[in-house]
């Protein structure tokens, strides 16, 4: 996390927190800890054997036991990538704000991992893969490509 974009994060690092405590009282995930303000899991073996990926929703991070090297830089792209979504968010629910506050409020709460959700229809449509086509995850691994080097 960034901190100084810490007061426009609140929806990121709570969806983030709440969505890791689901995902540990369901049992997906062992040995928590905080990494800049990020809650990072290991998948526990049973759900890596079904779920091949590492993943970050919100301010939670989920890593597969045979992650590569730059698997957590990668990850970290998404994180700032929810930030980025939050700060338009913040000022979207802010502007909102000045007929509704309640509105605004759910709108600066709503952006993060709710906003991905036309990226990944417009990845399906646009190259056929709702994952791999999604603008965000392209700029996630060009990013990760071109560091890697
Ligand atoms: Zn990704």
């Amino acid at each position: 996390m960034t901190w100084w974009l810490l007061p426009w994060t609140i929806p990121t690092l709570l969806q983030g927190y709440l969505i890791g405590l689901l995902a540990f009282c369901f049992g997906l995930v062992k040995n928590p800890r905080f990494y800049r303000g990020v809650l990072q899991w290991d998948w526990r073996p049973w759900f890596e054997a079904r779920w091949r990926y590492s993943t970050t929703i919100g301010a939670c991070m989920g890593l597969h036991s045979r992650r590569g090297k730059w698997t957590e830089y990668h990850e970290f792209i998404h994180i700032f990538q929810y930030e980025d979504m939050n700060l338009l968010g913040a000022v979207l629910g802010g502007l909102v704000c000045i007929v509704d506050w309640r509105v605004g409020l759910i709108v600066w709460s709503s952006s993060g991992a709710l906003w991905l959700v036309p990226n990944f229809i417009s990845g399906w449509i646009r190259n056929g893969d709702p994952y791999m086509g999604a603008e965000h995850e392209l700029s996630a691994y060009s990013q990760t490509e071109r560091a890697s080097r």
